[in-house]
């Protein structure tokens, strides 16, 4: 498949070629005073894209997955029980991993598309009279249905129900591309990853560690070796790492931090917004309807699109892989074959999302989906039109 197109999956991103000049770097020692120079802003701007002063960052080689083991071995023990809310496969397999560690996941269960239900996260937490549930794990966008849910509301239902428990939330699709506020929603553990909103290839898992977190991490007992945070914290206090780093990936990363604080977290955020009103204007043009319910829970990184009844999601990614060259993400568990997923986060231009609508458009023809060729791309167009005055354009000018 050609590399000449830009990639519509919700990770891994496209790269800005500053960022694959920067990663792409001779060996350096990393024992050597300038890995210093390359770890210390890495922790210092990433905080700053987590919004969190009082937390700490620890950056491991590995994804995302990696970064919820990271999460759950560091601060919980044997048996413990956790909330979860399940609305998509991000979700489930998360739990998945908890129950592998030996958890007690009490699971609440959404429908894939419906935003987490803070409501019935605060009735589960105040059933829960003596304190057993240790954890609350919470996705904050939902990558297989591009569903974004409340993080602020899942902090004050734990508030309200005056609970104890440790707040993890996997930011995996949403740091760096929306707004995410450790410190200000209480978030405990904050994972993501090098791939998605800071547009670096995979190879980093990114966790935000609360005080709180710190605390919990003196009496967990599940094993820990690779990810243990007392070897990471021990290790950055003398400007290193207890094994090898993804130094590349780590200069990346320093440099995707200057790049998205450069713009502003505002602006980045408002691209974002923007982008994803031209695709949602296009879907609801070509008469089809998003996995995400409602308004509100509907993603600015992600939009998952359900194809009309008789038409394979699978076929339309496979064929706009193989005829065109260009890829878009597939339905995942519940919602496989039934979805086709846009990727508009990280570095996008209202140009390369047309590039991508018209793409889509042309499949759809090819499969015989019943909507007005070209209706998506113009309502894109208008919707780009009208919002562009004053916008900044910035990623798009690298
Ligand atoms: C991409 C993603 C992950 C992590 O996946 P990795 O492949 O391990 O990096 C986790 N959660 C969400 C919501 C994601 O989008």
């Amino acid at each position: 498949m050609t590399t000449a197109n830009p990639v519509f999956i919700p990770g891994p991103t496209n790269i800005p070629e500053v960022l694959r000049k920067a990663y792409d770097m001779p060996t350096l020692d990393h024992r050597s005073p300038a890995f210093a120079e390359i770890l210390h802003p890495v922790l210092a701007g990433v905080k700053r894209v987590l919004k969190t002063e009082a937390g700490e960052v620890i950056v491991f080689p590995a994804t995302g997955t990696g970064g919820w083991e990271a999460s759950i071995a560091n601060t919980l023990s044997k048996g413990d029980r956790v909330l979860a809310g399940r609305n998509g496969m991000f979700s489930h397999r998360w739990i998945d991993l908890c129950e592998r560690f030996g958890l007690d996941v009490e699971v609440i269960e959404h429908r894939w598309g419906e935003g987490l239900d803070a409501a019935r996260y605060e009735a589960a937490l105040r059933a829960d009279t003596g304190h057993a549930i240790k954890a609350v794990l919470a996705t904050h966008n939902e990558t297989a249905t591009g569903v974004v849910s409340d993080i602020a509301a899942i902090r004050k239902a734990l508030d309200a129900a005056g609970h104890p428990a440790l707040l993890m939330v996997d930011g995996v699709s949403s740091i760096g591309s929306m707004d995410f506020r450790m410190d200000e929603w209480g978030v405990d553990l904050a994972v993501t990853g090098s791939q998605k909103g800071f547009m670096l290839p995979p190879g980093l898992a990114i966790v935000g560690v609360s005080p709180k977190a710190r605390k919990a991490m003196e009496g967990a007992d599940l094993p820990r070796a690779f990810y243990d945070f007392r070897d990471m914290m021990g290790a950055y206090a003398n400007s290193g790492y207890p094994y090898t780093p993804a130094v590349g990936l780590m200069n990346g990363l320093r440099v995707a931090c200057d790049m998205l604080l450069a713009e502003g977290l505002d602006a980045v955020f408002a691209r974002h917004a923007r982008i994803a009103g031209g695709v949602r204007a296009a879907v609801e043009a070509w008469g089809l309807k998003l996995c995400a319910e409602t308004r509100a829970v509907q993603s600015d990184t992600v939009s998952a699109v359900r194809m009309p009844d008789g038409i394979d999601a699978n076929a339309f990614v496979a064929r706009a892989a193989q005829t065109y060259g260009v890829a878009f993400g597939t339905g995942l568990g519940e919602v496989a074959g039934k979805v086709f997923r846009i990727g508009h986060l990280g570095m996008l231009t209202d140009v390369q999302a047309l590039a991508g609508l018209s793409a889509a458009e042309m499949v759809m023809s090819d499969l015989g989906v019943n909507f007005a060729p070209g209706s998506g791309v113009a309502a894109a167009q208008a919707h780009y039109r009208a919002t562009v005055e004053g916008a900044a354009l910035g990623l798009a000018a690298e």
